[in-house]
């Protein structure tokens, strides 16, 4: 039995329309967990607002942001799926998906042409929808997470040195996400992803997927990553710049931390910020034509995140996604 090309087509456009319209609950119960404790008048209005506005989304079955950002899929197999078709055909029907969400969800169709900017209407075009893979080396499905992003704020990117240490990275993070709230150029409070080591392009790229595809309140396994994720998330609190640029209790949602082995003389990192618009959702499609949807990606796993050739009982055995107490349903249906 194989995954048929459209059951992929439904499924696909499925995640979108629930990205779309629902914030997952972890997030949204991070938004309300913050509007309860601001003491800042204007700011917990605002906090408020954001939640509300989650719920009034689910319920006119509307996109939650006005602005919904560029649709891109991460794409996780097991190594004994079938595809009807192939990956070729995959990559069709993930397109295609695109281009009737924006049609019948109504994405708005930011994608364009970056010279001419001509807009095709339905956010698909030259490397459109982006869909970046990983491989597990057990399993009988292929899970498909759509996420909707913006793409115009809230990166930055910098080449530091074995002797800045944890300092020089705190610092870093901390100076951009400040930098970035005080300019008005994120909408907080934010989910942050840090991407540490790896070449320039995978440590960019481990950013935006730790402020992506992780829950808040997830922590990395490796007690040492795990420990400056909560550094970083109390500098940023610090910071006080929150929702709309107010002085707020909550600058920041969470804090993700990712790495990978980098050249020994020096630590890239990047940083990027998930906006209060968390828009994500996954399915997983199994041969036998089971499908399930959920909120939790379960991006990063022990074999993602091996350290030897191969994955070793102990990495296996790891905890490696989030909160029990973190339902699973979706929200939207
Ligand atoms: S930054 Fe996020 S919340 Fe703000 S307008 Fe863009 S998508 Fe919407």
């Amino acid at each position: 039995m194989a995954v048929t090309i459209a059951q992929l087509e439904v499924v696909a456009f499925e995640v979108n329309r629930r990205a779309a319209i629902a914030v997952p609950i972890d997030a949204e119960q991070a938004f309300r967990r913050a509007a309860d404790r601001e003491t800042n008048p204007l700011a917990k209005y605002v906090l408020d607002a954001i939640v509300e506005n989650a719920e009034l989304a689910v319920l006119d079955q509307r996109p939650m942001c006005g602005d919904t950002g560029l649709p891109r899929y991460y794409v996780k197999a097991g190594n004994d799926v079938h595809l009807e078709g192939g990956f070729a055909a995959l990559e069709r029907a993930l397109r295609a998906a695109v281009a009737r969400a924006t049609q019948e969800v109504k994405l708005r169709s930011n994608r364009v042409h970056p010279i001419t900017r001509r807009n095709p209407g339905n956010n698909v075009g030259v490397f459109a929808p982006s869909i970046d893979y990983r491989f597990e080396p057990e399993g009988d499905w292929i899970e498909i997470t759509a996420v909707h992003k913006g793409g115009l704020f809230g990166s930055d990117y910098r080449m530091l040195f074995p002797g800045d240490g944890t300092d020089g990275i705190k610092r870093f993070v901390v100076d951009t996400i400040a930098s970035f709230h005080r300019r008005g150029l994120a909408c907080p409070p934010a989910i942050v992803g840090v991407g540490i080591g790896g070449t320039k392009d995978q440590c960019f790229t481990l950013s935006k997927e730790a402020a992506c595809l992780r829950l808040v309140g997830d922590r990395h396994p490796d007690p040492v990553v795990a420990q400056l994720e909560e550094e970083i998330y109390d500098l940023c609190t610090k910071t006080n710049m929150g929702v709309m640029g107010l002085k707020s209790d909550t600058p920041v949602a969470d804090v993700h931390c990712e790495i990978a082995y980098a050249h020994t003389g020096g630590t890239p990192v990047a940083v990027s910020e998930l906006c209060t618009a968390v828009r994500r959702s996954t399915a997983r499609l199994y041969n036998d034509g089971r499908v399930e949807f959920r909120e939790d990606p379960r991006w990063f796993s022990p074999y993602m995140r091996r350290e030897g050739i191969d994955l070793t009982p102990a990495e296996a055995g790891r905890a490696i996604w989030a909160p029990a107490a973190v339902p699973e349903e979706a929200t939207v249906n």
